[in-house]
Order: C-alpha cells, then sequence, then structure tokens
C-alpha cells in the first residue's frame, strides 16, 4: 500500500514571542492519482500550513517542520533539500491559490509566464513551449489565445485569471496539485465553472488533486475523500458519501449544518458558536470542546486519539470510543 503522496504524522511548529504553537499537529493523509482529496475547516485550522509543509514552502523561521514524514513516490520531502524541492515544485507538485495574482507576475505577459513555467522543467524549445502554451490555455476555456498569449494579468477578469492559474498549474502535468481555497473570491457561477474545469483536468491527467476548502459545498461536488481538520488536527476522515450521510465528529456535524444548499430548514443558516482557539490554546482534552454541545467530563481531561468506527471513517471523539 504504498500512495503517490503520504503525509505521516506531521508536526510544523511556530515558535512565538508567546512560545512554541503547533500549528499542524500529527496529521495523517494520502493522495493517489486520479483522487481527490478535500481537506476541510474552517480559517485557522492548520489547512493552509498544511499544504505550505508539503510544498517546502512554510515560512521559516518562525516555522519549522518538526516530525513526521512527507513520503511523495517514495521519497521524504522532509528531508529534501531546496534545490531538490524547487525541482518538485510546479513540476510534479504544483499549487494554486485563492488569489491569482499572488502567484502571477503582474509585470510578465501570459503567454512568457507560461511559455518560462515549461522550460524551467523541461527541455522543449521556445517554439515548443509556446505551442504547448497556447494548448493549455485553450484546454481551460479561454479563447482568443493568441491575443491572450501577450496580455498581462490586470487585464483579465478574475474567473480568466483564475483559469490562466489553472493552466500554469497543470502545463508541466503535475502528479499532484495543491488547490487552496481555488474559488473563494469568485462569484458563484464563475466557481462552478472553475471546479468543472479541475475535475475535467482531474479525470484527463490523473493528477491528484488536494483541495483545501472552508466549503462542504466544494467538497461535495469535487472531493472522493475528505479530511476535516480542526486547530491543527485531524478530527475526523472518511469517503464523502461517509461524512454526508453519517457525519460524527460533532464539528463535522456543524458543518455540515452550516452548508446552505445542503440544509434541510430553510431557517437562519446555522453557524457554529464560538471560534477556533489558537493552536495549543488549549493545553487539556478535547480542543472542540469550548464549543461542542455534546461535550462530558472525559472531554476536558484527556485529547481523544483518531479511531477508526465503520468502513474507512475515523474521528477524534469521546462520543465514539473509550477512555
Ligand atoms: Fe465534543 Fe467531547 Fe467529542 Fe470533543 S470529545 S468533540 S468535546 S463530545
Ligand atoms: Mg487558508
Amino acid at each position: 500500500n504504498s500512495h503517490l503522496l503520504h503525509v505521516k504524522e506531521l508536526q510544523t511548529q511556530f515558535i512565538t514571542d508567546e512560545g512554541t504553537v503547533p500549528a499542524v499537529d500529527d496529521v495523517s493523509f494520502y493522495v493517489n492519482p486520479g483522487e481527490v482529496l478535500g481537506i476541510v475547516g474552517e480559517s485557522g485550522c492548520g489547512k493552509s500550513v498544511t499544504s505550505l509543509s508539503v510544498m517546502g514552502l512554510v515560512p521559516s523561521p518562525p516555522g519549522k517542520i518538526t516530525g513526521g514524514e512527507i513520503l511523495f513516490d517514495g521519497k521524504d520531502l522532509t528531508e529534501a533539500s531546496e534545490k531538490q524541492m524547487q525541482k518538485i515544485r510546479g513540476n510534479e507538485i504544483a499549487m494554486i491559490f485563492q488569489e491569482p495574482m499572488t502567484s502571477l507576475n503582474p509585470v510578465i505577459k501570459i503567454g512568457d509566464q507560461l511559455i518560462e513555467g515549461v522550460r524551467i522543467h523541461t527541455d522543449k524549445s521556445r517554439k515548443q513551449a509556446k505551442e504547448q502554451a497556447m494548448d493549455m490555455l485553450q484546454k481551460v476555456g479561454l479563447s482568443r489565445v493568441d491575443e491572450l498569449m501577450s496580455q498581462y494579468p490586470h487585464q483579465l477578469s478574475g474567473g480568466m485569471r483564475q483559469r490562466v492559474m489553472i493552466a500554469m498549474a497543470f502545463i508541466c502535468e503535475p502528479k499532484v496539485l495543491i488547490a487552496d481555497e481555488p474559488t473563494t473570491a469568485l462569484d458563484v457561477t464563475i466557481q462552478k465553472q472553475i471546479l468543472n474545469l479541475m475535475k475535467q483536468l482531474n479525470s484527463e491527467m490523473h493528477t491528484a488533486i488536494i483541495l483545501i476548502t472552508h466549503d462542504l459545498g466544494v467538497v461535495a461536488e469535487m472531493c472522493d475523500r475528505v479530511v476535516v481538520m480542526y486547530a491543527g488536527k485531524i478530527v475526523e476522515e472518511a469517503t464523502v458519501k461517509e461524512i454526508f450521510n453519517d457525519p460524527k465528529h460533532p464539528y463535522t456535524k456543524g458543518l455540515i449544518q452550516s452548508v446552505p444548499d445542503l440544509r434541510q430548514r430553510k431557517d437562519k443558516l446555522y453557524s457554529i458558536p464560538g471560534n477556533v482557539p489558537k493552536p495549543g490554546q488549549i493545553k487539556s482534552g478535547c480542543v472542540f470542546a469550548p464549543r461542542c454541545a455534546y461535550a462530558f467530563e472525559t472531554c476536558g481531561q484527556e485529547m481523544p486519539k483518531l479511531c477508526s468506527t465503520e468502513g474507512s471513517q475515523q474521528v477524534r471523539c469521546w462520543l465514539y470510543h473509550e477512555k
């Protein structure tokens, strides 16, 4: 059972004035070619730090991976040098972000950015790279590609920029694509188009996708499996079917109730009372206890472990196992 990307017991910490903050704590997951894995949670749950860890992009200092393994094609990326990571980033593991302007260079024409992206990782000629760039722009549903090649990012609409980002990400045919809130900034119609596009490329190119989102509606449409993160920890892991049919962790239940399209009742949108604690803020017991409607005595004493229930579902909650 070797997976394409297998994160095992990952720990990523930040050293701050107030002490060491465990932003990612004992996080394990895997993804295989053609699969879409969702990582879900509110902001501040450790989703983005998890993806930055995989990419070798945790800002250091103050951040540091302090434990665990990130096995990619059998190699542990936590041991890779920055030079090795540069070869892997963009080429074998690509990433797209919520705001395309953070990864598109505002002063370089779209065409040149794509051509450069190809040439950095292959020995293709400029002409070949240009053809590949134009093909890719068409593939992501953009028209008048000739004109587009000589435009600058700010000349495009938000939806077009996100398509260009996706073209950039897929042009080197990465084995893994990490998409961090890729559609959050877009309006609903464009969001749907972009998600469909990612899904289409995922099935055509068998790219493994890790989709990071706070939106369970997006998960329902896109993902095969999902891990739910809370305060730096995985609190539930399941197939998408299991998560929606039978959410187990009280946090997951709360998230599902707060998705408008999935709600049964049409009255006021539910939101989970309270805020995500800062990592490390809760020193003992379950990290969700302060917000949990089901909390009982044991919950305040000891942190539950992530335990198997039925099927492939795993949950970190005292309601499902004995102390
Ligand atoms: Fe709620 Fe207790 Fe389960 Fe934590 S362990 S989620 S506090 S019931
Ligand atoms: Mg984030």
